[in-house]
């Protein structure tokens, strides 16, 4: 069984919102100079889904596939020490600025240039843009089920099973392989490499593909090939107050709360 995982990277999700500059005349996002890139929250649990698929079917093949700059490599190496086997990196100037459509075009043509993948992982939403539609966009693109939001990825005799997140609950559903699934946090916490894993890591090979390699061109990755317009992108204005209750004790917060709220015509 050969498992992909796609991994993004992405500025340090610890880093606070307010600290991004927003240029809406460029309508462009800068992170804080100096930020860490790291591995995308969720993919790393697509790693962790992959890997406990690995420790039931030792024999079952992981790559950790990354579209974005060559330094894209320090998040792949991450994935490699918590024991993926190769990695992929989808590098090429043609690939910055993507929609959403493109970023599925390029993951799932390099899928399908493996041949032989039989089961793709995602991350439920990349931890910058929360788009959450790759996934389901690289399944759309090669024609294969998408089970998505998965707590559980289990494989059995060619079946694919998930166990989904919903608002109030859980369901299975199962489809067969190839597919692609989608992970959330409900899945667990990923495995933190050993010191020799990272050292192992360093000696495992990670390919590196261009949009020539993919077949892919300007046409295609370029403004014409996208099909969803930024319109405007801003930071919202809040005109919030905070009031904060008097009273001596808690009680008496809570009453003058209360007594805030009725005035108000809240309760
Ligand atoms: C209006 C708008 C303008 C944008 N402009 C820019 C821009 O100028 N520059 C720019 O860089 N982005 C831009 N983006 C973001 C870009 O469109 C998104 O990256 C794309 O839509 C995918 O969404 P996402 O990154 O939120 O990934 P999601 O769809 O949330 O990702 C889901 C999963 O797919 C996989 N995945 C996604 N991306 C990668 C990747 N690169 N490598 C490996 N796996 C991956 C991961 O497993 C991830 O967890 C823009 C987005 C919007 C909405």
């Amino acid at each position: 069984m050969h498992i992909i995982v796609c991994v993004k990277q992405v500025p340090d999700w610890d880093i606070p919102p307010s600290s991004f500059k927003v240029d809406e005349a460029a309508k462009r996002v800068t992170p804080p100079a100096g930020v860490a890139a790291v591995p995308s929250q969720f993919d790393t649990i697509g790693v962790e889904a992959a890997m406990r698929l690995k420790d039931k079917t030792p024999d079952a093949k992981i790559t950790i596939m990354s579209m974005g700059p060559e330094a894209a490599r320090d998040v792949i190496k991450h994935s490699l020490a918590m024991g993926a086997d190769e990695g992929l990196l989808l590098t090429d100037p043609l690939f910055e600025d993507l929609d959403w459509y493109q970023v599925a075009l390029v993951l799932s043509t390099a899928v399908k240039k493996l041949e032989d993948v039989d089961l793709v992982i995602c991350g439920r939403q990349a931890v910058d843009w929360d788009m959450g539609v790759s996934g389901s966009g690289i399944a759309e693109l090669l024609d294969w089920p998408a089970l998505t939001i998965g707590k559980d990825v289990q494989v059995n005799d060619g079946t694919l099973s998930v166990e989904r997140v919903l608002m109030d609950g859980f369901e299975t559903v199962e489809a067969p392989l190839p597919a692609v699934a989608t992970v959330s946090n409900e899945l667990g916490e990923p495995r933190y490499p050993k010191l020799q894993q990272i050292m192992q890591a360093a000696k495992k090979q990670v390919t590196i593909w261009s949009a020539a390699d993919l077949g892919l061109n300007e046409a295609q990755l370029g403004p014409d090939g996208r099909k969803l317009t930024l319109e405007r992108l801003y930071v919202p204005q809040s005109d919030a107050q905070c009031e904060m209750m008097e009273g001596d004790t808690p009680e008496e917060m809570a009453q003058n709360l209360a007594k805030k709220l009725a005035e108000a015509k809240l309760i």
